[in-house]
């Protein structure tokens, strides 16, 4: 056996090196010899095993100064500590947390802490989407919901197994899921879990495999169910049916369904939140005189006193008139109505001579076209001559 190199060496820091050095010093060596990064490479692979375990002893206080003490002879390989990745894994999440490219490494280091394969475990949640109306958001109504979704097969009750037979417990990694592979190194027993290449992880052996489902326990089926939507909901936001979704392994719960509305856009109204928008067109002589206007809301039709003078653009508000609060229905947004002015396309001639004599009584002169302006200016003219 080769001479054990000195720690401090093997990271290159100094004997007085802060925990942060040790740390800077790490992650570049690790980085550099990662066996993800350098597959196959024995060198590389003994390298990071060296910087690893120089690391693991000088960042821990106590191994440092028994290190520091003794060199090498502290921690004498006859009977020595043995590593296991696991123990490293913290490290490595301290290091290398929220990195990414390194995918297996935490499956190289973390084999000890995957979930047993056995232990009941809900099932997948489920989302799908619902068209309803503006007014169907607004005041809430009941749907049904058609999807495909993953059920126990009928045949064979979600086991997979043919009928009259089980699954058995996978002989290779004896139900866990996980394959052990233990290494001895030059520091100590290593231990390297991975997903058990005989079952995939499931811990179980399907001999005969159930032909209604191939074997995985599950078929697609069509579902309906009826769901309530609730009044006020948005766009978006979904309506949650517990233990609709796919069935749960192992005795688990069901997932649940999530119902995703959609909102079609409404003709006259748009919405923000629990207030609603939407305009009304009045005529000039309205906007100027004033009058009791119709205005539809989405209870039905309401009077409206219009003030006289009321400009183009005004908006004023209905309370009460919006959208339902989500959970608390007997509480309304409003309604904001916009006054739009319209301006005639069309008139005839003796409606132009109104407006024109109405428009010089205002003291304008408007320029409008036609044989009428000419006449009526000369015998404005005329009359002031
Ligand atoms: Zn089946
Ligand atoms: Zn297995």
């Amino acid at each position: 056996m080769a001479e054990k190199r000195d720690y401090y060496e093997v990271l290159g820091v100094e004997k007085t090196a802060t925990d942060q050095e040790l740390k800077r010093a790490y992650r570049q060596l690790a980085k550099k010899y990662h066996p993800d990064v350098n597959p196959g490479n024995k060198e590389a692979e003994e390298k990071f095993k060296e910087a690893s375990e120089a690391y693991a002893v000088l960042s821990d206080k106590e191994k440092r100064a028994k290190y520091d003490q003794f060199g090498h002879a502290a921690f004498d390989q006859t009977g020595g500590p043995s590593y296991n990745y696991s123990d490293f894994s913290d490290i490595f999440g301290d290091l290398f947390g929220g990195m990414g490219g390194f995918g297996g490494f935490s499956d190289f280091f973390t084999g000890g802490r995957r979930r047993d394969p056995n232990a009941p475990t809900q099932g997948q949640d489920v989302q799908t989407r619902l068209n309803i109306s503006f007014k169907e958001a607004a005041f809430g109504c009941k749907k049904h919901v058609d999807l495909w979704v993953y059920d126990n097969c009928p045949t064979c009750g979600g086991s997979g197994a043919k009928p009259g037979t089980k699954p058995e417990t996978c002989s290779v990694c004896r139900g866990s899921g996980r394959q052990r592979v233990e290494q001895q190194t030059m520091f100590g027993t290593m231990i390297n879990e991975r997903v058990c290449s005989n079952c995939g992880g499931t811990g179980k052996f399907i001999k005969d495999k159930c032909t209604g489902c191939s074997g995985t326990g599950r078929i697609k089926v069509r579902k309906t169910y009826e769901v309530s939507i609730p009044a006020g909901i948005d766009e978006g936001q979904s309506v949650r049916m517990s233990g609709k979704g796919e069935p749960g392994s192992n005795g688990g719960p069901n997932g649940d369904l999530y119902i995703t509305v959609m909102v079609q856009p409404d003709s006259v109204f748009s919405r923000e939140g629990y207030d609603i928008y939407c305009s009304v067109p009045v005529s000039f002589a309205q906007a100027a005189l004033g009058d009791e206007l119709t205005i539809t809301t989405l209870d039905g039709q309401v009077k409206y006193n219009l003030d006289a003078g009321t400009q183009p653009g005004t908006r004023f508000r209905l309370r009460g008139k919006g959208i339902p609060y989500l959970r608390n229905p007997s509480q309304r947004g409003d309604l904001y109505v916009t006054v739009k002015v319209d301006v005639p396309k069309k008139m005839n001639e003796e409606q132009k001579q109104k407006l024109r004599e109405f428009a010089y009584s205002m003291g304008e002169n408007p320029s409008g076209s036609g044989p009428a302006k000419s006449s009526f200016f000369k015998k404005m003219k005329d009359a002031f001559d």
